[in-house]
């Protein structure tokens, strides 16, 4: 897979260094989630409070888009309201589906952006945002 070097740099140094890995210790959800055709499991923790996602963590293993995606979204969400945080992961879909979208102060976002060209490899980068979903929706009400 060929993706222009900074965009890989940012990436590797998600997958190398990964932000909010590991497991809250009083998370109010919690969802896993596989993506059979790559290998990718992630498990994501939230700690939500009054809609707002106060804390995120991820556990779980598989290819650096895949868990550079986790990292970056948990950093994405934290703070956000349960609005604030599925209007970021419909913007993550138009990415993914070749739309030029800006994430502003979370550019690193952007990175995943040559993703797209590679249609088996969409599943890795949407795995994490697809589990915040899985997470937030159910809480709205
Ligand atoms: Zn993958």
């Amino acid at each position: 897979m060929e993706l222009n070097d900074l965009y890989r740099r940012v990436i590797m140094d998600h997958y190398k260094n990964p932000r909010n890995r590991g497991e809250l210790e009083d998370e109010s959800v919690s969802v896993q989630l596989n993506n059979p055709t790559c290998g990718d499991r992630i498990s994501l923790q939230l700690q939500v409070e009054n809609g707002v996602v106060t804390n995120a963590r991820f556990t779980g293993e598989g290819c650096s888009i895949s868990m550079s995606s986790a990292s970056m979204m948990t950093e994405a969400v934290k703070g956000r309201t349960f609005e604030e945080a599925l209007s970021l992961a419909e913007r993550f879909s138009s990415l993914m589906q070749g739309e030029e979208v800006e994430f502003d102060e979370l550019e690193d976002i952007e990175a995943l952006s040559g993703v797209n060209k590679f249609p088996a490899r969409i599943k890795c980068a949407t795995l994490a945002w697809n589990a915040l979903k899985k997470g937030i929706e159910p809480q709205k009400h």
